[in-house]
């Protein structure tokens, strides 16, 4: 079994970068980010466009280690799409995993969310009212999955008393 999924992982979409104006139409490139302040890990990726007739476009990410068009990309050791991901034995998503790895990708997110909360706002550029918000969504997250936790925590004793 993995003992690690793709939704505990780092992860950029490239429809955010375009709404957000970092991909332009005509852009062949972006600098991706992962992670934020010291930690932040920062690579140039291909991109592409997919155009309409009436003017309109999708960009899509090449995946730096396969080539293939994504809208996503995960930092798994490297940048790679989903598939890349799955090819190197990670699990696609946490409720696939064992109580135990379920647990322990918890505990990993609750932390996470933790250190993203303590590192300021989370925006480069923030716009008024925005950071507010995008905070107030992660001390959410984060209460949810310390309930999670401690939930899983509890069956976790009663399971083990049955057995
Ligand atoms: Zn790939």
């Amino acid at each position: 079994m993995p003992t690690a999924f793709q939704d505990d992982l780092l992860e950029v979409s490239v429809s955010r970068l375009r709404a957000s104006g970092a991909i332009q139409a005509d852009a062949t490139s972006v600098v991706v980010t992962f992670g934020q302040g010291d930690h932040a890990l920062r690579r140039e990726v291909r991109i592409v466009h997919r155009r309409f007739p009436n003017g309109g476009s999708w960009s899509l990410f090449l995946c730096p280690s396969c080539g293939r068009r994504v809208r996503k990309l995960r930092l798994h050791e490297k940048v790679m799409c989903w598939r890349c991901c799955v090819q190197s034995g990670l699990g696609y998503r946490i409720s696939d995993g064992s109580a135990a790895e379920r647990a322990e990708a918890r505990a990993r997110r609750t932390e996470r969310l933790q250190a993203q909360l303590g590192g300021g706002p989370l925006r480069l550029r923030p716009r008024p009212g925005r950071v507010m918000d995008r905070r107030g969504a992660l001390e959410l997250r984060l209460r949810r999955a310390r309930i999670v936790g401690r939930l899983s925590v509890l069956r976790g004793v009663k399971d083990s008393s049955e057995g």
